[in-house]
């Protein structure tokens, strides 16, 4: 487990994000996309590896067209229990924006050896998501422009669920999350905490309509 920089950037009495359960089990092979609303709207992309959720910012999103080299930076490992959150992280908190689970499934490495494969910066695998399918792989960028080793390419290969030349038109597609059925804009509304409590509950600002029963 590597939870450490996830949680050191968060501060968990303010936002809702999972602080990270103790997971039971290592060998599960969660796949998760969320679609992430903050200062830029990007892809999170996740791949269980060894008890975490190995986890890449994609800017532009997943591509079907194999040639399409799509940006993937690598950020902190997030805990399992991530798979499923889905809400709103407050303005000013790390992250803070709103957040949809746009694809869930399984993924499976090609190799054998996919820690290995990872460390070395190039995984092949087959996605079994609702809207992310077949062949694909990551591949960590080398030269001097990536020294820090975060910047890699996620990309289709070619097979059956590949859209050679398409446009990234399916992201538009698909806009509603694979939890709830919602978009992002409903997703932020029923999120809201004061638009959901309603001002009502606060005397201060409800003090001029306040009504006098007896
Ligand atoms: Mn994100």
């Amino acid at each position: 487990m590597s939870l450490k920089e996830y949680k050191a950037k968060r501060r968990f009495n303010k936002t809702p994000e999972p602080a990270g359960a103790p997971n039971s089990s290592t060998v599960g092979n969660l796949l998760v996309g969320q679609k992430h609303a903050a200062s830029r709207l990007h892809y999170d992309f996740r791949l269980e590896l060894d008890g975490t959720l190995k986890s890449w910012a994609v800017p532009k999103g997943p591509s079907l067209d194999p040639g399409v080299k799509a940006l993937a930076v690598q950020v902190e490992d997030h805990p399992l229990d991530y798979a499923d959150f889905e809400g709103v992280i407050a303005k000013g908190e790390y992250g803070g924006g709103t957040v949809m689970v746009w694809d869930q499934g399984s993924w499976q490495p090609e190799g054998e050896h996919p820690s290995r494969d990872f460390a070395k910066g190039k995984l092949k695998f087959q996605l079994h998501g609702e809207k992310l399918r077949g062949a694909w792989s990551l591949v960590r960028m080398g030269g001097k422009r990536n020294e820090d080793g975060t910047n890699w390419l996620l990309i289709k290969s070619d097979d059956m669920y590949a859209r050679p030349n398409a446009k990234r038109d399916f992201l538009a597609h698909y806009s509603r999350s694979v939890l709830s059925g919602r978009t992002l804009n409903e997703i932020s509304a029923d999120s809201d905490p004061i638009s959901a409590r309603g001002a009502s509950s606060d005397p201060g600002r409800s003090g001029t309509h306040r009504r006098t029963t007896a």
